[in-house]
């Protein structure tokens, strides 16, 4: 079952029309949560990004905070999923050709429940590559990374490029050459048992699970450092991870084609304090 608007839904029901300016226009905005033992791990915190990124479009929601929190639960429960992936899209809504969000005075709501599929332990154990692309995050000016947006060309465009070399995800720069983040994660770099990590000015996502992963990082007193880098700190890092809420902490393997041995201690002592975090929020 699916919730589209104000009800559930199968997902042969769940229909909306070509002229949704989601679909035209790729206007819309969505979030990306995760259940654990059925409890949704920070949905407070998404489901006010969300609020944030519909005000930076000028998209009023048709729910409240509670609204949009009871209809996730409603959604998962309907499925009987207690370990989920959620995914809340809002779009513009239908309305007449034409950029002029005011054509369109009724958002899409939709809310995806899916079983939680884990990814393959072998992924955390030996870590997954990443390479740096050509394609530069989209300008902060123009459309700012904040903004968690339906329009994901730019993401998709770096992930042409990161199959094209054989990685699983690609690591993209801003306009002046700072690593930015990944297509769907941010990432991470230990040099000299400092943890390093793009600060959100340079133009990204400000991520759910950085944030927490900041925070425990300075609670294990591990000094952390929000800044401004370039691809050779990736390169001579001693460790790289990147995460988003649905993978937490992924060890990086390898950057591009340096062969640097990387290690994995601090992102596992981080990925360690990221679960202990998850099960006391789930006991909450
Ligand atoms: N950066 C981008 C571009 C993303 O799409 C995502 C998640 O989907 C993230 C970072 C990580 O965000 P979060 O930790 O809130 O899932």
């Amino acid at each position: 079952m699916l919730y589209l608007n104000n009800k559930l839904v199968t997902e042969k029901k769940a229909l909306i029309s070509v002229f949704d300016h989601g679909f035209l226009y790729g206007d819309g905005i969505y979030e990306t949560l995760r259940a654990y033992k059925g409890a949704v791990f920070m949905i407070d915190e998404h489901i006010e990004r969300l609020f944030r990124s519909a005000s930076m479009i000028g998209l009023v929601l048709p729910k409240g905070h509670d609204g949009i929190k009871e209809a996730v639960y409603q959604t998962m429960k309907a499925n009987g999923h207690k370990e989920a992936y959620v995914r809340i899209t809002i779009s513009r809504g239908p309305g007449p050709l034409g950029l002029d969000p005011a054509l369109c005075p009724q958002p899409t709501f939709v809310i995806i429940s899916k079983e939680f599929m884990d990814y393959p332990r072998s992924y955390y154990q030996k870590g997954v590559n990443i390479a740096i692309v050509n394609t530069r995050r989209n300008y902060k000016k123009a459309l700012d990374p904040k903004i968690k947006s339906l329009n994901f060309l730019n993401n998709i465009l770096a992930k042409r490029e990161s199959i094209d070399r054989g990685a699983y995800e690609a690591i993209m720069l801003n306009h002046n050459g700072h690593v930015a983040e990944g297509t769907i994660s941010n990432i991470f770099f230990v040099k000299d048992n400092i943890l390093c990590t793009p600060a959100t000015g340079v133009g990204i996502l400000d991520g759910i699970t950085r944030r927490i992963i900041l925070d425990a990082a300075r609670e294990l007193g591990i000094k952390v450092k929000e800044g401004r880098f370039r691809p050779e700190d990736l390169y001579n890092a001693d460790e790289v991870f990147i995460s988003n809420t649905t993978m937490e902490v992924m060890p990086v393997s390898g950057v591009d084609d340096k062969k640097t041995p990387l290690k994995f201690t601090i992102t596992r002592q981080l990925h360690k304090a990221y679960r202990k975090k998850v099960a006391e929020y789930i006991k909450g």
